[in-house]
């Protein structure tokens, strides 16, 4: 009898089948979703933790551009489901140019807008990205092109198991052309202390795994030893994911000079930007 093979056949081959082909489709909805426009960033603000609480009135210091893929079939895709197909695809490399184009436009409308108070911008790339060869002459004809002075960006980049040697050469060269560098997710990669040897950086963020745990009342905690390190190495500390005011007081109190999170804002839409620099206020 015929049915019984292909009964058996169907069993064993589904649950291998579908993994790859949500993710084929998921590639090329990709492909579409950047030839249609279907991407936006969303900006979440930075603050000074000494400074005033951003609902009681004040500007950030920086902003950190996110991005949102809002899918006509799915609705919102979380980066978190369709960055590592992304990256897996090098489709993150026309996405990534997309994103630093409207980001450093962005940039230089808020700064021609309001100045010094205009917030730097930190765009997120992946290792795919710094990997190219041509990754810091593409960020430099951006800067170019669109007017903005390489020293208001900073890179985000999040260590891999080991930073590739292509990806530490492109740093030195964002470095060279005065971009920040700043090492995301601090603490959480396989070796955070030696990226910071092989990989020279300007700014790490503190993970948010260690935030949540710095209020515990054992004074040598992550978050203390990381906020030392960076002081004598003098790099720059950004503690990202605050979520209530006894963390920001623990991470001020610890001399942290910045930090982001749900505490101060949410990751914003460019026009509640805009209101925030105009009036100090988020509406
Ligand atoms: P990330 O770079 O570590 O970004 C921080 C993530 O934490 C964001 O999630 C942000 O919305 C979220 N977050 C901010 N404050 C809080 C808080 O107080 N509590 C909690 N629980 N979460 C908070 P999102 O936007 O979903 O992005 C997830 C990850 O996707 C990012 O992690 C980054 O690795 C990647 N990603 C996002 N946008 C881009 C991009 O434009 N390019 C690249 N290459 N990767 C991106
Ligand atoms: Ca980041
Ligand atoms: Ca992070
Ligand atoms: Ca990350």
């Amino acid at each position: 009898d015929r049915d019984g093979p292909r009964i058996r056949h169907v069993d064993y081959a589904a649950p291998l089948d579908v993994p790859v082909r949500a993710r084929a489709t998921l590639e090329r909805d990709l492909r579409t979703g950047i030839d249609e426009g279907q991407f936006r960033v969303v900006y979440q603000p930075i603050v000074a933790l000494d400074g005033v609480r951003l609902d009681a009135g004040g500007v950030p210091a920086m902003v950190e551009a996110l991005v949102r893929w809002e899918h006509p079939g799915r609705g919102p895709v979380p980066p978190a489901d369709f960055i590592p197909v992304a990256e897996s695809t090098g489709l993150i490399v026309p996405l990534g140019r997309w994103i630093l184009e409207q980001t450093c436009r962005q940039a230089v409308t808020w700064h021609h807008a309001h100045g010094a108070a205009a917030p730097r911008m930190s765009v997120n790339v992946s290792a795919r990205q710094l990997q190219e060869a041509d990754f810091a002459a593409d960020v430099d004809r951006v800067l170019t092109a669109t007017g903005l002075a390489p020293q208001r960006l900073t890179v985000e980049i999040t260590e891999t198991a080991t930073l590739h040697p292509s990806c530490v050469q492109s740093v030195h060269a964002l470095r060279a052309l005065g971009v920040r560098i700043s090492l995301d997710d601090f603490g959480t990669g396989h070796s955070s202390l030696s990226t910071l040897q092989t990989c020279p950086v300007d700014e790490i963020k503190l993970d948010r795994a260690f935030t949540g745990t710095c209020t515990a009342p054992d004074d040598r905690t992550v978050a203390a030893a990381v906020i030392q390190m960076a002081r004598a190495l003098r790099i720059a500390a950004v503690a990202e994911g605050i979520e209530t005011e006894a963390q920001a007081q623990r991470l001020r109190e610890l001399g942290y000079p910045h930090g982001q999170g749900y505490h101060f804002a949410r990751p914003q839409p460019p026009e509640r930007i805009d209101a925030l620099l105009a009036t100090g206020h988020l509406v």
